[in-house]
């Protein structure tokens, strides 16, 4: 049986006529003898609005009240899809995650599916219906509403594509894919054809908000194809698939930059076995997440001074973590905000010789100055000052071929 999920976010399902238009993009893959399942956001700005009536309610809103209010906006929109099928004179109907069920573990708030049942779904596509069902929510085994995470309707689909054997999973949007760079903060970005499970996980920690990292996880952990693209459009969007798939290869396929971090730097740390460790143990404590890290070796083998990047959000919090920090002494503290993280990402970097290099005189010959570089596998990371951060994107994303 040939199936296809296909996944509408927030964006597409924005507005009455947008959903209209959505059940029309649902018609086509039926002409094409699809089974069709659905997943469904909430209508755009939903979830956000009920995220803040249960702060209006209290600051300490209970978490297992929050999973049932909040999975309350993919009711609606996957309802109102249904029911534009079924105008349509299809058969069509909406399920909510319990109905099925989608069984999930873990915390209330960011759960993880682990089950899916599938013997009511396949019955109803195999009578001619198409299912309508809702993103984003769970049910735990204490019967108990859930919900995966802001953003999770994309996990859902995917998780849903695995346990019923799906053909493809088909994420529709507002963009037309994956670009080389944020399109909104630089023009010349590019659309991606073809990008690995690896590089889109890449990408989406450093910030691109397409897709949500745990759920490019879900689908490379289970090998289902993802192809991204915009509800407005007909252009073929993204595909995201496994690195033996991908024959093109650029050596770099995308370049991020980020605008929220923050440089802490610790001058003068007696230099012992131990001092990182206790310098970052009680900030993992407080889930303070601490991203590049450089310690310099120090001259007299007595003091060594470190430097790591945090969320920006966090700073008030790490200065007084490390303030009231008695296992640790240093001379100066400082605190550096007005930092970008430029990130080059590609699998094809593993083979390629000199590509560091190449990154690090492209910024050069722009006199932009490197503050703290971190690498793996596959991304070259670097922290310069915020106010670079354009002319960076655009010498390497010259540098590395992507204008083309
Ligand atoms: N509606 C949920 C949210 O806004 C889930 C999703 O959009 O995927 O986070
Ligand atoms: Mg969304």
């Amino acid at each position: 049986m040939k199936i296809v999920v296909l996944k509408f976010g927030g964006s597409s399902v924005g507005s009455i006529k947008k959903i209209i238009k959505v059940a029309e993009i649902i018609k086509t893959y039926k002409k094409k003898k699809y089974n069709v399942i659905v997943v469904s956001s909430a209508m755009s700005g939903v979830t956000n609005e009920l995220v803040k009536k249960s702060k209006g309610i209290s600051e300490n809103f209970s978490d297992e009240e929050y999973d049932v209010l909040v999975s309350s906006g993919e009711q609606v929109a996957c309802s109102l899809i249904a029911g534009r099928l079924i105008h349509e004179g299809f058969k069509s109907r909406s399920w909510l995650a319990w109905q099925i069920p989608i069984v999930t573990k873990g915390l209330h708030k960011n759960s993880r599916i682990s089950l899916i049942n599938k013997k009511k779904i396949l019955k109803y596509i195999g009578e001619g219906g198409i299912p309508i069902i809702t993103g984003f929510q769970g049910i735990d085994n204490h019967q108990r509403i859930t919900t995966v995470g802001r953003g999770g309707s994309d996990a859902t689909a995917i998780m849903i594509a695995k346990f019923l054997n799906a053909e493809k999973c088909i994420i529709y949007t507002d963009v037309e894919g994956i670009y080389t760079t944020d399109p909104n903060k630089f023009k010349k970005a590019k659309k991606i054809k073809t990008i690995s499970y690896e590089e889109m996980l890449e990408m989406a920690s450093l910030g691109a908000k397409v897709m949500q990292p745990e759920s490019i996880q879900d689908a490379r952990l289970n090998r289902i194809d993802i192809e991204v693209k915009s509800s407005f459009s007909k252009k073929s969007g993204t595909l995201i698939t496994k690195r033996s798939n991908i024959i093109n290869n650029k050596m770099i396929t995308g370049i991020s930059s980020t605008h929220n971090d923050a440089k802490v730097s610790l001058i003068g740390v007696k230099d012992k076995p131990g001092v990182a460790a206790s310098i970052f143990k009680p900030l993992s404590k407080k889930s303070i997440n601490v991203d590049m890290v450089v310690q310099n070796v120090s001259p007299n083998g007595k003091e060594t001074d470190l430097t790591f990047t945090i969320k920006k959000d966090d700073l008030n919090k790490t200065k007084k973590i490390i303030l009231d920090n008695k296992d640790i002494k240093f001379r100066n503290l400082i605190f550096k905000k007005g930092v970008s993280k430029i990130s080059i990402i590609g699998v094809g970097m593993v083979t390629t010789p000199g590509v560091t290099f190449r990154m690090f005189q492209a910024l050069a010959s722009q006199k932009i100055n490197i503050q703290v570089i971190s690498t793996s596998e596959i991304k070259i990371s670097v922290l310069i000052d915020q106010r670079d951060t354009k002319k960076a994107l655009t010498v390497l994303h010259k540098e590395f071929e992507l204008d083309k």
